[in-house]
């Protein structure tokens, strides 16, 4: 079907640019004080100050600006470290986030014998300056997981009070897509999808022999320009962030028109500590450590938005103890960082002859895939609930730091000299590699506290994480062992390695390390067992809110940052219209 493309108007770009105005001239006071600049911050703030509200962001790290940041179309040569990963870099020197596994005098813990990985971004943006940007909303069902399986709770909301900011997400940022009317797998407004390369047409012969659904992947990549934004040139390195703006990341698309609206501060390097209550038990805005001086200053807003990431927000809200809230603040259920959650993930990859000596050729394309597989299968007819998706890469795309790495263990590889630039050339682009990413589902085990014993450079009590799969997701992930063998033999491959058995879990990833945290102030219509009513409020505090990862009830397979953006802009209306009734 062809694709649909609706027009908005252009979007202004911000003669400011994305620094930050002055301090002198900033404003003590404000309508909406927002904590993140990432897709829920970012998102909050540009339909804020669209509907006319005068907002302060506060963001712990500092600026980026793609235009003039961004290394896209540098080679690995033009560095003498050939792009490898930095410390806080650690996709390499190249990439455009900063932030990683570990930060510098930013520690959290992790429960004696459990094993949990926090990946946090700290600049303008968070983590959009890097993120993969597959952009795929919830299905309906992934409302309603209660009524179909009844191992969580719904969700207070349905498909239908989300989709109209799907739609709106859509033609602001921008995706590429197929309408293909699959059950659970909604369609959006898309731009045409680009070409599938080689190596996917190659897999989606085998996938159509398997009866795997195999279709175009939905990227937020303008294959098309669109609102002021130019195509992209497919140059391959989305993750080094786009100079032309051709791909989503908050501070491409949502910063520069909040900014031009001038009703947008943005104070950056700026750690905020705890939200700041009066008496009368409602926010009063923040507190923060301005780190480029280490003082201590405040926010005043009307609404308290917080948007620093779902576990960055529940360390805030327990944080933020008083006498009034002596468990930490919009805790009442005792649920903030609880039901936390993550994506499941596998990997297999595999080596395939047929492949090998290719013509040399292009295929650079967009920074991702260009198709991919969506969950495919009946769970009643499995040993478990949800689902998980199918993302795959290969190809020959510019080869950068440690590109066939182990070379020496292909038939006849390895060596040197003259022989190993030419198993170089044989086996580039030789090689697929399958991950799975899938729906967990939330167990009492899973969750996050604050660390009685720790602080980090600032004094601030940082989180210790606790974290045990189930047999639940186990067992989902021995089913993506087994279907990714499958395939690479399907395909006439042989996979690296023999498959994990139950003592290393199939192989399942570590609890955080698939980066798609959520849960932790979950929605729901009872404020026992909730932290947030279906508009993202606090149930507690009527003018703090929540906008992003935090209010999921379930994770679906779906990677969360469409729908962040989506509930984003939905919570953003709402307090809007709530302002204007003078209820906030
Ligand atoms: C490598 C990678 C690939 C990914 N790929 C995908 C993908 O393909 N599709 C997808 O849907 N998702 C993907 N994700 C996940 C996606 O990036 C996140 O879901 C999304 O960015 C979360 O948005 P957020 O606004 O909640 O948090 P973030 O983007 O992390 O933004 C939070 C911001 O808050 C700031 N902050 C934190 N604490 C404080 C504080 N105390 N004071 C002030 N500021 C603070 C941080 O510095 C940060 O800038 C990926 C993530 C990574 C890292
Ligand atoms: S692949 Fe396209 S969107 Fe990505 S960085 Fe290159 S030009 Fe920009």
């Amino acid at each position: 079907m062809a694709p649909i493309l609706h027009s908005i108007p252009v979007l202004p770009r911000s003669p400011a640019g994305l620094r930050p105005p002055s301090r002198a001239k900033a404003q003590q006071s404000y309508d909406v004080c927002i904590v993140g600049s990432g897709a829920g911050g970012g998102m909050a703030a540009y339909a804020l100050t669209q509907a006319g509200a005068r907002v302060c962001v506060l963001e712990a790290g500092g600026p980026w600006d793609n235009a003039t940041d961004s290394a896209m179309l540098k080679w690995p040569y033009d560095s003498p470290r050939r792009g490898a990963s930095t410390p806080d870099r650690p996709f390499g020197e190249f990439d455009a986030c900063i932030g990683g596994w570990r930060i510098e005098g930013e520690p959290y813990t992790t429960a004696p014998g459990q094993d949990f990985r926090w990946w946090r971004a700290r600049m303008l943006g968070g983590r959009t300056n890097h993120w993969g940007r597959i952009s795929l909303r919830f299905g309906p069902d992934d409302f309603r997981r209660g009524d179909l399986d009844g191992l969580s709770p719904n969700w207070p909301i349905r498909y239908e009070d989300v989709k109209p900011y799907y739609d709106r997400v859509d033609r602001l940022i921008g995706i590429f897509g197929s309408a293909e009317g699959l059950p659970n797998e909604p369609d959006g407004i898309f731009l045409p999808p680009p070409k599938p390369r080689c190596h996917e047409l190659w897999v989606k012969q085998a996938c159509d022999r398997m009866s795997i659904t195999c279709i175009p992947a939905r990227l937020s990549i303008l294959t098309r320009p669109l609102n002021g934004r130019a195509a992209c040139h497919y140059c391959g390195q989305c993750g080094r962030g786009c100079a032309t703006h051709s791909n989503f990341s908050s501070t491409n698309v949502l910063f520069p028109p909040a900014l031009a609206t001038g009703l947008l501060e943005t104070r950056l390097n700026a750690m905020v500590r705890e939200v700041t209550v009066g008496p009368d038990g409602l926010c009063t805005g923040v507190a923060y450590i301005d780190k480029e001086t280490g003082e201590d200053r405040q926010v005043r807003a009307r609404v308290v938005v917080l948007a620093a990431s779902a576990c960055e927000t529940a360390r805030l809200l327990l944080n933020s103890r008083s006498s009034l809230f002596p468990d930490g603040l919009a805790n009442s259920s005792g649920a903030v960082g609880r039901h936390l959650n993550d994506t499941t993930g596998a990997w297999v990859g595999g080596w395939f002859p047929q492949l090998m000596d290719g013509v040399a050729h292009n295929e650079d394309g967009v920074g991702g895939m260009h198709l991919y597989m969506p969950w495919w299968l009946d769970n009643r007819k499995l040993d478990f609930p949800r689902g998980y998706h199918v993302e795959f890469g290969g190809g020959r795309d510019l080869p950068g730091y440690g590109v066939l790495g182990g070379i020496q263990n292909y038939p006849a590889g390895g060596g040197w000299g003259q022989q190993l630039k030419d198993d170089y050339r044989r086996y580039y682009g030789c090689t697929l590699g399958f991950s799975g990413r899938g729906e967990m589902v939330s167990n009492e085990n899973c969750w996050c506290q604050i660390d009685p014993d720790v602080v980090d450079r600032w004094g601030i009590p940082v989180l210790r994480f606790h974290w045990q799969w189930s047999d639940h997701e186990y067992q989902q992930v021995k089913h993506m062992q087994e279907t990714f063998r499958s395939l690479i033999h399907e395909l006439g491959g042989t996979p690296w390695d023999a498959m994990p058995g139950p003592e290393r879990g199939y192989g399942i990833s570590r609890g955080g390390e698939i980066i798609h945290e959520l849960g932790t102030t979950r929605m729901g219509d009872d404020r026992r067992t909730s932290v947030l009513n279906g508009w993202c409020q606090a149930h507690d505090v009527r003018n703090l809110f929540v906008a992003d990862g935090g209010p999921f009830v379930t994770q679906s397979d779906k990677n969360p940052t469409w729908t962040i953006l989506a509930l984003s802009w939905r919570t953003s209306e709402r307090i809007a219209e709530l302002m204007k009734q003078g209820a906030l």
